[in-house]
């Protein structure tokens, strides 16, 4: 059964990095797409050094620095009062501490990285239009059924199939993700359309009352990613609906006019309802082990998700190379180091969302407080249990 492919439903960021890190260790894998085109949303994505290193395990460092753009700050300003609260420095000290730097990129530039190193790949094959509904195990057999498709026998199966995984509904049950109450709207805009005084080399985030604005530059200052999201405590997931600029200014007549003016320069808003799960401990079955967020979905507060699936891809590569022919135990292994890991970055994610991102009154006076006395140093310690991972060392 060794010889046979390891199956990865899903070709997101996870699943293609899961691929990609096989395939370094020597192990064929079979990528299955449900979409009819890979791909990825056009949009920004945050990475913390910790995907830096992921990047390099993986064979891709040279390609996705090439990609990034290099900020200079996390800037953490006040969305009521327009004035700064923090600036957390990316800079040289930044980097000597985390060893790689910070930076943003476009989702899909990140994602055509990764499909083009597995496509260079002869250990992977990449499929679309293959939605996994289910397996079959019996501890000598493994055995994928996608739809009326024939079954396609394979060593592993790593669900990679992102919130709502079809994997997870076998594997853990849990039915559907906790609709988090917040929408997030997304908009890309040319940089000449960004007012000029906020084209700043940062990832600035206005923090409100029950709300949030983000903005950094994308594509080598080519366009700025704006992300904007509000509590409108709607109950239904949506994921990337087009909707009107009326329903966007909406959660924001309460900020301040300089980071408020950013909604209007926006142009073709889409909402996603944020969502997330309660962290599990098990995730594995038998042959069969869950990746991304198929296996911890998160609200986006700290900028992780992809990372955290990146760095899955890692251990999960390490754990193939460690354990040889014995796979169960490289699943369960892989399980084992990533699983606290990644809860905690799903229940910070939480908590930050309430306390730094979304707070007010009191709770927004304590936060300024406490984040405008902070060093560099100071910061770099608080935040180095996460940005000083490699997937290697969890
Ligand atoms: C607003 C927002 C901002 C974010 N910002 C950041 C950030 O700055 N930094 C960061 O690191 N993370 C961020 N994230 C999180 C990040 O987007 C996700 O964690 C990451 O994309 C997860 O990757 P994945 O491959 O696990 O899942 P996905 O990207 O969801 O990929 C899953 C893939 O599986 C496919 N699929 C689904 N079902 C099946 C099936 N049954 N069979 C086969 N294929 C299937 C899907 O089509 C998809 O291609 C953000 C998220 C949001 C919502």
């Amino acid at each position: 059964m060794t010889s046979l492919p390891v199956i990865i439903a899903g070709g997101g960021i996870g699943g293609l990095a899961a691929a990609l890190g096989l395939a370094r260790k020597g192990v064929a894998s079979v990528v299955l797409e449900r979409s009819a085109e890979l791909g990825e949303i056009g949009a920004g994505i945050q990475i913390g050094p910790n995907a830096f290193h992921c990047f390099d395990y993986l064979g891709i460092g040279d390609e996705a620095r090439a990609r990034a753009v290099y900020i200079d700050s996390l800037r953490l300003m006040d969305g009521l009062s327009g004035e700064q609260i923090a600036a957390i420095p990316l800079d040289d000290k930044f980097r000597q501490r985390f060893r790689n730097p910070y930076a943003v990129v476009h989702r899909a530039d990140l994602h055509c990285v990764l499909l083009d190193a597995c496509r260079a790949s002869d250990l992977v094959e990449l499929r679309t239009s293959h939605a996994v509904s289910r397996y079959e195990q019996d501890g000598s057999k493994l055995r994928v059924f996608s739809g009326d498709r024939s079954p396609i026998d394979g060593s592993a199966l790593i669900g990679a199939d992102g919130l709502r995984s079809d994997i997870r509904q076998q594997l853990v049950g849990d039915g559907e993700p906790r609709v988090s109450g917040h929408t997030t709207y997304r908009s890309v805009i040319p940089t000449e359309q960004m007012p000029e005084d906020l084209r700043w080399n940062a990832a600035t985030l206005w923090a409100g009352p029950k709300c949030h604005i983000v903005h950094y530059p994308l594509k080598g200052w080519k366009l700025f990613n704006l992300v904007v999201t509000y509590h409108n405590d709607v109950q239904q997931a949506v994921a990337g609906k087009p909707v009107s600029k009326d329903e966007v200014r909406r959660g924001f007549e309460h900020i301040a006019p300089r980071a408020r003016q950013i909604i209007e320069y926006g142009e073709d808003w889409k909402l996603w309802v944020l969502c997330d799960r309660d962290p599990i401990l098990d995730w594995v079955d038998g042959r069969v082990a869950l990746l991304g967020d198929a296996a911890h979905p998160m609200l986006q507060y700290f900028a992780q998700g992809a990372c955290m699936a990146m760095e899955d891809a890692v251990c999960l590569s390490h754990m193939f190379e460690q354990h040889g022919d014995d796979i169960e135990a490289a699943l369960n292994q892989y399980m084992l180091k990533r699983r606290v890991r990644t809860a905690r970055v799903q229940l910070d994610s939480r908590l930050i969302g309430e306390y730094i991102y979304h707070a007010a009154g009191a709770t927004a006076e304590v936060r300024n407080h406490v984040m405008s006395n902070l060093t560099p140093e100071q910061w770099f310690d608080k935040l180095g249990w996460l940005y000083g991972g490699t997937g290697l060392d969890t």
